[in-house]
């Protein structure tokens, strides 16, 4: 028997602003989500009075004044500005590549002198044609700046050596010749004080969730309650992987709690050199300025994701497109399902960018109606 206007599977980002922005527009709405907590990635858990971000480090950033506006309606957003370090062979630098980076890397402290020694090592060492990735970093930034903060870091990242990568992964590097070591561009950034989960809480409040139901494992009960379905899970799960499956890099991460007030001294800690097996540590405490008496720290080890792992980054190659396109076609034809977000459209999508989304598939779908 039908029960509801639309049936949202999942409920991250995408899921909860649909299901939020439905019921405001009269639609009656169920959630469900196969995990065992709402908010999809951006999920914090308290651990000892430590919002941890569980599925990586999130910030919070938008150049967008309506969706900051729209995140403010639920949550209040920090002072947080990421500042990330980068650590190679000892010696710490500010990142992004600023003035405070190439001080450090070569003692040079006017704008015009970093400039001058980049475009010499872009002059000497660069490609007019870069073939891999190696050689359109080098093309971009100069030898020294690909070496010591791009080849280690990138080649855990992806697992394969620069030279076997290809040169679109990187379009631009940007350089930034002042001392300002903020991370994001955007006009507005911070960390929702408590963490996402109260965000998330607030915008489902009032709205029928259940959690730890996987809509595929009875995908045709659920149809038989719903009208429509926003579905946000995986695109190759939808349709029973009839012609393959997606790949993606996934992520393991290694949890410490830690016996001392401040581990690091920032939330963000890059680990740019190759013989340490772990991009980042993330010190949690220090999104939201913590002074409590222990930390949380998490080390995170880029790997192949394989069925049953966490889907974190999509692969941008060509037999990956050729395969998402497929299934995309498929799901044009739906009549009374929508697909959206990360998972389902096989993408990458920032938070502000799967908010604006989101918003954008309800407006479509209220003057529809
Ligand atoms: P998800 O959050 O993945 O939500 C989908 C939900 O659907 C999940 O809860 C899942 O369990 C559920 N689901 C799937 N299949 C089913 C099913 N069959 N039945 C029921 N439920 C199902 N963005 C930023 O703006 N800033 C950052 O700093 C940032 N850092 C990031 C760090 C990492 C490591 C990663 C991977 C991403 C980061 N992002 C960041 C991006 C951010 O995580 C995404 O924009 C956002 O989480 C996408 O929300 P979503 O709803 O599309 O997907």
């Amino acid at each position: 028997m039908i029960q509801y206007d639309y049936l949202i599977v999942g409920s991250g980002l995408f899921g909860s602003v649909c299901a939020r922005e439905l019921t405001d527009a009269g639609f009656k709405c169920l959630v469900i989500e196969k995990r065992n907590h709402i908010g999809g990635n951006v999920y914090t858990e308290s651990i000892e009075g430590i919002n941890v971000h569980k599925y990586g480090a999130h910030i919070f950033h938008t150049d967008d004044k309506n969706i900051w506006n729209y995140v403010n309606k639920y949550a209040e957003f920090n002072r947080y500005t990421n500042s990330p370090l980068g650590l190679h062979k000892n010696k710490l630098y500010n990142l992004p590549f600023n003035m405070n980076t190439f001080y450090q890397l070569w003692g040079v402290s006017k704008p015009s002198e970093a400039r001058e020694i980049i475009e010499k090592q872009i002059k000497e060492f660069g490609f007019k044609n870069p073939k891999n990735l190696e050689e359109q970093a080098i093309s971009l930034v100069g030898k020294d700046i690909y070496e010591i903060f791009i080849k280690g870091y990138t080649e855990k990242q992806w697992g394969r050596s620069a030279l076997d990568l290809p040169a679109f992964i990187i379009k631009r590097l940007p350089l930034r010749f002042t001392y300002d070591n903020n991370y994001f561009s955007d006009k507005y950034q911070g960390i929702p004080i408590g963490g996402y989960t109260p965000m998330i809480e607030n915008m489902l409040k009032g709205i029928e969730v259940k959690t730890n139901v996987d809509f595929l494992s009875d995908k045709k009960q659920w149809i038989k309650q719903t009208k429509n379905i926003v579905y946000t899970g995986a695109l190759d799960a939808f349709y029973n992987y009839q012609f393959g499956v997606l790949e993606y890099r996934s992520l393991d991460f290694n949890n410490e709690s830690i016996n001392i007030e401040n581990y690091q001294g920032n939330a963000v800690v890059n680990y740019l050199d190759k013989n340490v097996p772990y991009t980042r540590i993330i010190e949690h405490k220090h999104f939201e300025f913590g002074n409590q008496k222990s930390t949380y720290i998490t080390k995170e080890y880029p790997k192949e994701w394989q069925m049953g792992d966490e889907r974190y980054y999509p692969i941008n190659d060509d037999k990956n497109s050729v395969l998402s396109k497929l299934y995309k076609d498929l799901a044009l034809k739906e009549k009374s399902v929508f697909f959206g977000g990360r998972l389902a459209e096989y993408r990458y999508y920032d938070m502000h960018q799967v908010i604006a989304s989101a918003l954008s598939l309800v407006k479509k779908l209220s003057n529809d109606d």
